[in-house]
């Protein structure tokens, strides 16, 4: 039934506060119930209402952004938004938010947020998470898509830094308390926000969470443990596969923190136009000349495949336009058996010079049917005259 905030209002993702309100002032007066006479306006203005709160809510925005519409709703259902901002004190303004230590995909969000609370910030700090996915694009020709192809390409991305193994400093460093957390590896402070006092606790900027500092830094990656490296990866790519969808490399994302899994990678895939066949989903289209003669007593002509050709049976007064089909000669059924359907569309060409033979033969033809055609002034003449106007 809930939809998301920002469809609900109308307005983009990164609309400013004053598009929000402007779009809510006019979905409430849309939807006012007192004013509406559509059944659900009551429903929809009581969403609309709840989109706006939201929205213009720096901080539930953010959340909002973060978690998506159905954990968003999910978490205030558990009271983690909207409700008590109790439990100051206890460090944990969410109670009852996945208590245990490794628990809800929540508790690590609400922790950036609100610093997730007083049981063991330590052991949070160092936690294995798991690297950002990557994106990247690559282009196919639609032979490649017709075979399925394993294709290389290049991608820079983030890599643990070799020369440190991603500890950011040189092995023998000297080590030291953090100064600024006193070796805590977070700092905490407390605020007010919309929700109650709350007391944030946030990764100590200066150790990053380590609660150390060290005599040196890598100067390969200059402390970040992280070095943008290009790597050469191959992917499979299926059969079938459509411009616009996406294929995802497992753990060839970012590399994870602490320990923790490399995100992935994620393909998104174009796919060339070609210059004899239109695709639409899995038929292909394509446009074949005939002549005349064919056109009127029919003929078997050859018409390409993306991987050949094929003969095209044309019966007899076949007109200029018509479209016949060639079944199983269109694209592979991504990840099924068999293929869509080839689509011919023939068109007639009217020739546009003629030998002398074929010119007499047409102007029988012509009279034979009752035509009366001047062709006294020339053929050639006249073919070259209209394409002067
Ligand atoms: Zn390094």
């Amino acid at each position: 039934m809930s939809e998301d905030f920002y469809d609900v209002l109308g307005v983009s993702r990164d609309a400013t506060e004053d598009e929000i309100k402007q779009a809510y002032r006019k979905k409430a007066t849309e939807y006012h119930p007192d004013v509406s006479d559509e059944p659900d306006a009551e429903e929809k203005f009581k969403q609309v209402k709840k989109a706006k709160e939201v929205l213009t809510d720096d901080e539930k925005r953010q959340m909002y952004d973060q978690l998506g519409h159905e954990r968003f709703e999910q978490a205030e259902k558990r009271g983690g938004v909207g409700g008590g901002a109790g439990g100051r004190g206890q460090g944990n303004p969410f109670g009852g938010m996945g208590g245990g230590g490794q628990g809800s995909p929540f508790e690590d969000i609400f922790s950036q947020f609100f610093g997730g609370g007083g049981q063991g910030g330590r052991q949070q700090r160092n936690r294995p998470r798991q690297g950002q996915n990557l994106r990247t694009q690559v282009a196919l020709d639609l032979e490649e898509v017709y075979e399925g192809v394993e294709k290389q390409f290049t991608v820079t991305r983030p890599e643990q830094c070799t020369t440190c193994n991603g500890r950011g400093h040189p092995a023998d460093a000297d080590v030291s308390t953090c100064p600024e957390c006193n070796g805590q590896g977070q700092t905490t402070s407390v605020r007010d926000t919309p929700l109650g006092r709350v007391q944030q606790t946030r990764t100590c900027p200066r150790c990053e969470g380590t609660g150390e500092t060290y005599s040196e830094t890598c100067s390969t990656c200059r402390g970040d443990g992280i070095t943008r490296e290009e790597a050469t990866l191959s992917v499979d790519i299926p059969a079938g596969i459509r411009d616009g969808q996406t294929l995802r490399m497992e753990g060839e994302g970012a590399p994870g923190e602490n320990g923790g899994p490399n995100g992935d990678l994620l393909i998104d895939v174009a796919v060339r136009d070609h210059e004899a066949f239109e695709r639409d989903g899995d038929d292909l289209y394509h446009r074949h000349p005939i002549s005349f003669p064919k056109a009127v007593f029919g003929a078997t002509v050859e018409v390409p495949t993306v991987d050949g050709t094929t003969e095209l049976d044309v019966p007899a007064g076949t007109q200029s336009g018509e479209e016949f089909r060639v079944r199983g000669e269109g694209m592979p059924h991504l990840r099924g058996r068999g293929r869509g359907d080839l689509y011919v569309q023939v068109q007639v060409v009217t020739p546009e010079s003629l030998n002398e033979e074929q010119k007499e033969a047409l102007e029988a033809f012509a009279e034979a049917g009752g035509e009366d055609v001047d062709v006294s002034e020339g053929f050639f003449e006249k073919i070259k005259n209209s394409h002067l106007f």
